[in-house]
């Protein structure tokens, strides 16, 4: 039995039938979260005795780290190895202080979208993550550093709103068990609306990203197949009715590729299709993959981009660009080694 993962009540009906008390569980559940232990050997405020018969039933973890990289701002990926052979990559990032650190945590192996400028896109799709290895991603990252994870978020290998119920779980277990605030959790979305759907229905208090990348079905087709299955028009509707049910503002990502959806004349259009939407933008100049010859637009069109955009009334921010030395930046993940 793995014991990450395992909420208080979980870990209290293990040890009923371990014939231990309910203290017990609470003394486990802080070694897992609180101090993120890897074995039961560190769990010393439980005796030599209950250790290791607690041993003969469970380890906490059986996910392992494959490869860490260090990036020269600080940045952290790990290739992250489960029991079955399958990796995928979890990003550290610390922000302005040491006092936010976000995990870009993943969601499957893989991606079936198969968005053109994905790194992720290109080995297929693999196979969903269990909530459970989900968590592991976190932990791993707080066993490492011994360092506590402040904000999630789902941006990195797989489409977290294809995997929504393991995503939830996770999101739940991150706000109870990690303490973790809903509204230091983003889910990222390549616009699955059934799935966008259900989010407002459930109305969390987390972020909603969407990627959005074009204003107008005929250029985003050109980039993202899944306009083909959930067309921006559709998108629209029910990013509008999520923000009416919720009333929280979702946040539109939207990569800049030189030449291709980075003009003035885009920028215009952009802020015609936004503007009765509530929503901010996040431009994330686009991070080079190998197999495509996309580049990504001067700082100067970058900031003319901003400032139409701006114009329209709209709160905009540049995605600062995090461990590419290290291919760790967005849309650089492949889960490889
Ligand atoms: N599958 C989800 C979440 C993971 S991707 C989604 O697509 O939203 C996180 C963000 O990185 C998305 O906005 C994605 O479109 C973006 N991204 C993918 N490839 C990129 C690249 N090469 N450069 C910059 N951003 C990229
Ligand atoms: Fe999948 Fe997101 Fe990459 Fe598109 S950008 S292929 S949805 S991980």
């Amino acid at each position: 039995m793995i014991l990450a993962g395992m909420s208080l009540e979980e870990l209290e009906e293990l040890m009923s039938t371990l014939g231990a008390t309910k203290f017990r569980a609470k003394q486990i559940h802080n070694w897992i979260y609180a101090k993120s232990v890897s074995t039961i050997d560190e769990m010393t405020d439980l005796s030599l005795k209950f250790r290791e018969q607690l041993k003969e039933t469970a380890v906490v973890t059986d996910t392992k780290i494959k490869v860490k990289q260090v990036s020269k701002d600080g940045t952290i990926k790990y290739l992250v190895e489960y029991p079955d052979g399958e990796c995928v990559e979890t990003v550290l990032m610390r922000f302005d202080n040491r006092a936010n650190l976000t995990a870009c945590v993943s969601s499957q192996v893989g991606c079936a979208v198969n968005c053109s400028f994905c790194a992720t896109a290109k080995g297929g799709f693999r196979r969903n993550l269990t909530y459970k290895e989900i968590v592991e991603q976190v932990l791993i990252i707080q066993r490492d550093t011994g360092l506590k994870v402040t904000n999630i978020v789902f941006m990195g290998q797989g489409e977290p709103l294809l995997n929504l119920d393991n995503v939830l779980k996770a999101l739940e277990i991150f706000n109870r068990d990690f303490q973790i605030g809903a509204r230091r959790i983003t889910i990222s979305t390549s616009g699955i609306i059934p799935g966008i759907n259900r989010l407002a229905d459930l109305n969390l208090q987390s972020t909603l990203a969407i990627s959005l990348h074009a204003p107008t079905h005929e250029l985003r087709k050109e980039i993202m197949p899944i306009e083909n299955k959930y067309n921006i028009t559709d998108l629209k509707t029910a990013l509008k009715s999520y923000a009416d049910k919720t009333g929280r503002r979702v946040t539109v990502e939207y990569i800049l590729i030189h030449g291709f959806n980075d003009t003035p004349r885009v920028a215009k259009e952009l802020a015609y299709f936004l503007k009765d939407l509530k929503c901010n933008i996040n431009l994330i100049p686009y991070n080079s993959v190998v197999e495509n010859d996309y580049k990504k637009p001067s700082t100067d069109d970058i900031m003319k981009f901003k400032y139409l955009l701006e114009h329209s009334g709209k709160k905009v921010t540049v995605r600062l660009e995090r461990g590419a030395d290290i291919d760790a930046a967005c849309g650089q993940l492949r889960g490889k080694h």
